[in-house]
């Protein structure tokens, strides 16, 4: 465990903290990632069913697809590494939980700071009305942002928009989406931290693999939490190969045994 003594150095004396997590975080909490064990769904990939063609040619089957995932997010509980993010979230001057998950079970843990890169499963929009700009739909009408609802199973599948009762889509940024202009700047401006975490994610998709390097450039130390080796494990300041739910508390309890020995 020298390496993850090395991240519980930096952390003890950092002011500004920013972490970068992925599917793997919520992997102990019982929701497969994607691209691990059980990320297949009927023979299909999730990259054949996050898209927006999935959703065009056939939005039944994404829809059940979705419906599946609800109903295991809703069964899950934050795990011990959600839980210590949400202890630093408090703990430092300046804090950012960016997470490429869906899930929120950051926001269930009580992390203060937290960017939603991907959006949430628990939002549902509008695919029709204002959203393709048809007329005769009533565009204009459909909420932008989207509306929650937490029901599992809908009442409807695939739901409908309540302004303009057009087809709804899971209020999720889908592969070949593009990330909202706000939710980017934040992710940009966490970059500037003192100490920056990766853990959890592949570090594959952009943008949020580019966020490390940006942290790099701009003078932050950097630390990673993975079982297994990514592209980002070569240029990090420290690698630490294991599960985030084993590594971040115990990470946090180096970080208390410092305080106590000061
Ligand atoms: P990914 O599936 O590509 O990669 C998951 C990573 O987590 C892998 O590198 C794996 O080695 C690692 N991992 C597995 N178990 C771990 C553990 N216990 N501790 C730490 N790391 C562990 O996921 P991704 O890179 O996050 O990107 C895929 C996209 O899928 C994301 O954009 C996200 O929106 C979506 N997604 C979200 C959820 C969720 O919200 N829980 C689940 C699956 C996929
Ligand atoms: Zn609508």
């Amino acid at each position: 465990m020298e390496a993850a003594g090395r991240l519980a150095a930096a952390l003890s004396g950092a002011r500004r903290v920013t972490v970068l997590t992925g599917a793997g975080l919520s992997a102990g909490s019982g929701i497969p990632t994607f691209r691990g064990a059980g990320g297949l769904w009927r023979n299909f990939r999730a990259e054949d069913l996050a898209t927006p063609e999935a959703f065009r040619r056939d939005p039944e089957t994404v829809w059940e697809w979705y419906e599946m995932r609800r109903a295991a997010i809703a069964a899950a509980r934050p795990n011990a590494a959600h839980r210590t993010i949400a202890a630093w979230s408090r703990r430092y001057e300046r804090f950012a939980l960016v997470t490429q998950n869906v899930d929120g079970l950051h926001e269930d843990a009580g992390t203060l700071g937290v960017v939603r890169f991907h959006g949430s499963i628990w939002r549902v929009a509008c695919a029709d009305g204002c959203a393709e700009g048809s007329a005769s739909t009533g565009a204009g009408a459909c909420p932008p942002e989207g509306w929650e609802d937490r029901r599992v199973p809908l009442p409807e599948r695939p739901p409908r928009c309540p302004a303009c009762g057009g087809l709804a889509r899971p209020g999720v940024v889908w592969f070949g989406e593009r990330i909202p202009g706000e939710t980017l700047a934040a992710a940009l401006d966490a970059a500037s931290c003192d100490v920056f975490v990766v853990a959890g994610t592949s570090a594959l998709v952009t943008p949020a693999a580019g966020l490390v390097e940006e942290a790099q450039g701009r003078g932050a130390f950097t630390a990673e939490v993975n079982p297994e080796a990514t592209p980002a494990t070569v240029s990090v300041d420290v690698a630490i190969a294991g599960k985030a739910e084993e590594v971040l508390p115990a990470v946090e309890r180096m970080i208390a045994e410092r305080a106590a020995e000061r």
